[in-house]
């Protein structure tokens, strides 16, 4: 597993390298802090983040082995995969926020203790059941990833859940969470250049929305897939997801990777297969400006 604190112990890891800049963007309803990592002189800033949803927390664990894998690099002055990453270090800044969600995280590795005030509320919403493995929902039971004011009110109208859920619910206006409000706060904040969202499961990569992407989408997520072996996929029915929003607003390049393939929670068995298959995929984004 990969709970929040031993994210803390690797950002602190990653804080001790000179390279690495830390900030809190945020914090969560339980008051954790949100954190973004920092690391590049380029002014061209690729954003990456992972966890929106509480039941992927794999894609933290896989994130941040990417940035530890690339901080090692750049220390070593080695080269990742074919990369040379002095190069990527130069002309990019990486912004990565390992775990936008660590309440619902935590909720789904420690059960309903982890809510703490919460803990009615959780069960409440989860209809007594104590097993919370499906939830995917920040810990108030909104969706920080149906937030997002692109068509939300389109969602808003036809989700099933009209109340806060274990999963799917938009809330009851956009942007209502702090976490959801720290990722808008931070997007517009930076200007990124381009952003990926990590999430399970599949083994897609969604690429478009409504027209909005720009033409080198195209070709860049043809060179996720040849790195990958997964499949790229322009268009889904969704909108107010945090990538929609940034292509509907910003027309820049967004993706969003669906890792590995089996049912959520995907088992940590997944780690270094998905990891094989992603690892040219971060690489890939850094690379491409
Ligand atoms: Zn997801």
């Amino acid at each position: 597993m990969y709970d929040f604190s031993m994210l803390m112990k690797d950002v602190d890891e990653l804080r001790s390298h000179s390279i690495v800049r830390v900030h809190e963007i945020g914090q969560s309803v339980l008051n954790k802090p949100i954190v973004e990592l920092q690391i590049g002189e380029g002014e061209t800033y690729v954003h990456m983040n992972a966890s929106f949803h509480a039941n992927e927390w794999i894609t933290s664990a896989v994130v941040m082995a990417f940035v530890r894998d690339y901080v090692q690099a750049l220390k070593n002055k080695n080269h990742l995969v074919e990369y040379d990453v002095q190069q990527l270090y130069k002309k990019t800044t990486l912004s990565v926020v390992p775990m936008v969600n660590p309440d619902g995280v935590d909720l789904v590795l420690h059960g309903k203790k982890a809510a703490q005030h919460y803990e009615d509320e959780v069960l409440h919403i989860n209809e007594g059941n104590d097993d919370f493995s499906q939830w995917k929902a920040n810990i108030r039971g909104v969706d920080l990833n149906n937030q997002f004011p692109a068509k939300w009110e389109v969602e808003k109208e036809r989700k099933i859940p009209k109340a806060p859920a274990p999963r799917d619910f938009p809330g009851f206006l956009p942007l209502t969470e702090p976490e959801a409000q720290a990722m808008a706060e931070l997007t517009t904040k930076r200007d990124f250049f381009k952003v990926l969202a990590f999430h399970t499961q599949g083994k897609e990569i969604y690429w478009g929305y409504e027209q909005c992407e720009p033409l080198e989408a195209e070709e860049e997520v043809n060179e996720f897939a040849r790195w990958s072996g997964y499949k790229p996929v322009r268009y889904i029915d969704s909108h107010a997801g945090y990538r929609d929003w940034f292509i509907f607003n910003w027309k820049r390049r967004g993706y969003t990777i669906e890792l590995g393939e089996g049912v959520n929670p995907l088992p940590f068995s997944q780690f270094q297969s998905i990891y094989n298959d992603s690892i040219g995929i971060f690489l890939t984004a850094l690379a491409r400006t």
